[in-house]
């Protein structure tokens, strides 16, 4: 709670003593967390944050290294193409003022993140989609670039030999990386970026670049963050309804547990994984899977670990 806000609650002023004051408007300290085993990922951003202070920045510098990896092939450059061979990319961002940027289904640049971050920053819009978001990002002076690896065109021409779409749990397809943060001034921001998911019909867009779907912060609240079959966290607007459920006081792992429950009662559970991570003001997180072998990825008092989330199916 804000000195300001806690004194107007309290009605208290002149009568708490200055260990009370201090003790309410202390922030927890920078934070940062992702979907899956980003150790990098999570120190760059919170290198970051140390660096400019905001939570935006670790987000965004977060996101940089899995989208810049060859070898990481559900995000940026190196990721699985379409079934028709080509490489497009989803993301969002958002800050703690409730601003939001996206971009669905743009080739050819390898940092969709950033550019989620100018549709914020430099447009009145929130999200640009195809040509458009690449006319855009041309225009902010990013490069146009092949994101197609060899090692990837392999692993599709491979696929094309039966053209089965049959996504695995957990194995190469779901390794989008969400990502929420707490900057210095304890504000919350909050990004995904993904190929989406391998060999996906051509012009797939998933929930990645869709606010309240793989992304929220609300900076009263806190944040989620989503990862898995992105359909199912479309149709129920899963980060949106994790902040909801904080907001009406249950911790983090309460709401991701709400959340995939949401899913599972909804929609019969069916053989696919959806896996949630949430972050609350306080700092504290929490993360919930439908299937097991979803984990997560925190840095903090630089110092990283990656944690193993819990999970419905046991
Ligand atoms: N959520 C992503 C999508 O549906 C995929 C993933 O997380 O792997 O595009």
């Amino acid at each position: 709670m804000k000195r300001r806000s806690f004194l107007q609650t309290t009605g208290i002023l002149g009568l708490a003593s200055p260990a009370l004051l201090e003790q309410n408007t202390s922030v927890p300290e920078p934070i940062i967390i992702a979907t899956w085993k980003n150790e990098k990922g999570t120190l760059a951003g919170y290198q970051k944050i140390m660096e400019t202070g905001k939570a935006l920045d670790g987000v965004e510098a977060g996101a940089w290294v899995p989208e810049a990896d060859p070898n990481e092939t559900t995000v940026g450059y190196g990721g699985y193409p379409d079934r028709d061979g080509h490489v497009t990319l989803d993301a969002c961002i958002m800050d703690h003022l409730g601003n939001a940027g996206s971009v669905t289904f743009l080739e050819h640049i390898m940092h969709p993140i950033s550019v989620a971050r100018a549709v914020m920053e430099k447009t009145p819009h929130v999200m640009l989609s195809g040509e458009g978001a690449l006319e855009f990002a041309l225009s902010q002076g990013f490069k146009k670039q092949n994101l197609l690896t060899e090692k990837s065109k392999q692993v599709w021409l491979e696929w094309k030999k039966k053209a089965k779409y049959e996504p695995k749990v957990n194995i190469e397809r779901h390794d989008t990386i969400g990502l929420l943060a707490l900057g210095k001034a304890g504000e919350i921001a909050g990004a995904c970026s993904t190929s989406g998911m391998a060999f996906k019909m051509h012009g797939r867009v998933g929930d990645s670049p869709i606010i309240g779907g793989a992304v929220f912060c609300d900076d009263e609240v806190g944040g989620a963050c989503a990862t898995g079959l992105g359909e199912f966290v479309m149709k129920t607007l899963g980060s949106f309804l994790i902040v909801e459920f904080m907001r009406q006081g249950k911790s983090p792992q309460q709401a991701c547990e709400e959340a995939i429950m949401r899913i599972v009662k909804r929609y019969k559970y069916q053989e696919f994984q959806v896996g949630y991570l949430a972050m609350n003001k306080k700092g504290e997180y929490g993360a919930y899977s439908i299937q097991k072998g979803f984990n997560f990825t925190i840095t903090k008092n630089g110092k990283t670990e990656v944690i193993e989330s819990a999970s419905y199916m046991s």
